[in-house]
């Protein structure tokens, strides 16, 4: 039987942030990635929107998103690698007295964590942005720096490529449990590994990892379409990307735009269906941006495409951290739609506390397990 000290279920941004980080912190340890797809056309991490921001209610969502950003200024330009960081920032529109105060709140929380975000009233608004139609809206927070989109699939290859970890193309078919430890891990291919430890970094398809272990993981795969599409007549002052109370979202891609929303209906799908639904751009994305400037209204779509998120039922968080009875057991799962800007911290996180017992660096344990056992979401208000 082969043995590997780390075994990672899933290759893509997170599994490979954790291998990465795992190669700094504790070089002896042997790590083996498992991953089924190696080109990760299915991956979340490929078909991501690519974006980060600050601009969360938790104080431990913005100082993870803090540490992701600052991880992507600097470790890449070492690794030789341009990520591609727009620092554009992220632009909530408000149009109600309580969406305001939300907004205040969370304002305060983000610049009590050190984030750089501003409060617009509806004529500071109007006078950065002369295209929108501000006449409906109450407040507006923008992300002075800190935010914006990169590069996803960069920097994936980035840990890739500098990381010594083993990678398998195989299938996690099995855990097998020995004195209430994962003792080794089966492979579809018929090969076994014997672990240390193991951790769950399957994405969508986290649960049915969990399930393996006899562990309930509430994480579903939820389909989100992302969409492109030229202006006619592009808004002269540029755009952040830019989040309508309707929940639709735009931003700059290129010379066109990248755009999405949070589906009226959304079941858990199959994990093989990934076609887009192109109704949403009729039906709720093109009003709600043609109603929000004139700009919008002469559009016309280019591409769309469909990706899963790791939606954790529970609470839109991750779950990451140990299993408080399986201890050698870790998950890192659950991003729904934050997970890119995540993999640093998280990656950081779950190597220190796999390979030096402790969080060190960002306390994650608000993120654990447990929490899903008590039934106690950790609320986080900011979720597209
Ligand atoms: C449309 C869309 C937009 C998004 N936008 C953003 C955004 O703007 N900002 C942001 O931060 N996040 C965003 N996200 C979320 C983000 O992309 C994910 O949270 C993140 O990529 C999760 O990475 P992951 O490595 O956990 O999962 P994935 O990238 O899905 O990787 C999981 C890997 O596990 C492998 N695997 C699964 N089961 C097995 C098995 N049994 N054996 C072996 N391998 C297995 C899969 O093949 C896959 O490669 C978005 C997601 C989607 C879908």
């Amino acid at each position: 039987m082969m043995q590997s000290d780390v075994v990672i279920c899933g290759g893509a941004v997170i599994g490979s942030a954790i291998a990465w980080n795992l190669g700094q912190i504790a070089p002896e340890l042997t790590v083996t990635i498992i991953e089924r797809d190696p080109s990760f056309q299915h991956s979340s991490t490929a078909l991501s929107a690519s974006g980060i921001r600050q601009q969360f209610s938790d104080p431990l969502n913005v100082a993870i998103s803090r540490f992701g950003v600052d991880f992507i200024k600097k470790t890449p330009t070492r690794w030789g690698l341009d990520l591609n960081l727009h620092q554009q920032g992220y632009l909530y529109l408000s149009n109600t007295d309580s969406g305001a105060q939300i907004l205040r709140e969370n304002h305060a929380v983000q610049c009590g964590a050190g984030a750089d975000v501003t409060l617009l009233s509806t004529d500071e608004l109007k006078s950065r942005f002369s295209h929108l139609n501000t006449g409906d809206l109450t407040l507006a927070s923008l992300g002075l720096s800190g935010e914006g989109w990169f590069d996803s699939v960069g920097l994936m290859q980035g840990y890739q490529a500098h990381s010594n970890a083993t990678r398998l193309k195989d299938e996690v078919s099995g855990l097998k449990l020995q004195s209430g430890k994962v003792a080794s891990v089966r492979l579809a291919s018929g090969s076994e590994i014997a672990c240390g430890a193991f951790i769950n970094a399957a994405g969508p398809y986290a649960a049915e990892i969990a399930a393996m272990a006899g562990i309930n993981l509430p994480i579903e795969p939820r389909k989100r379409t992302n969409f492109t599409f030229d202006c006619a007549t592009p808004p002269q002052h540029g755009l952040p990307l830019m989040i309508d109370p309707s929940g639709v979202w735009v931003r700059p891609e290129g010379r066109h735009f990248l755009c999405g929303c949070i589906p009226e209906n959304d079941p858990a799908v199959a994990h093989d269906d990934f076609e887009p639904r192109f109704q949403e751009f009729e039906e709720i994305i093109w009003p709600a941006l043609a109603a929000r400037s004139p700009a919008f209204e002469a559009i016309k779509m280019q591409a769309m495409w469909a990706g899963h998120y790791a939606y954790n039922v529970l609470d839109q968080n991750a779950v990451a951290g140990a299993h408080p009875e399986i201890e050698n057991l870790y998950f890192a799962n659950g991003f729904s739609g934050h997970g890119l800007q995540q993999a640093p911290a998280i990656g950081r996180g779950v190597a220190e506390l796999v390979a030096q017992g402790s969080y060190k660096t960002l306390d994650l344990s608000p993120l654990g397990y447990d929490r899903i056992l008590r039934n106690e979401p950790l609320l986080e208000k900011c979720v597209i």
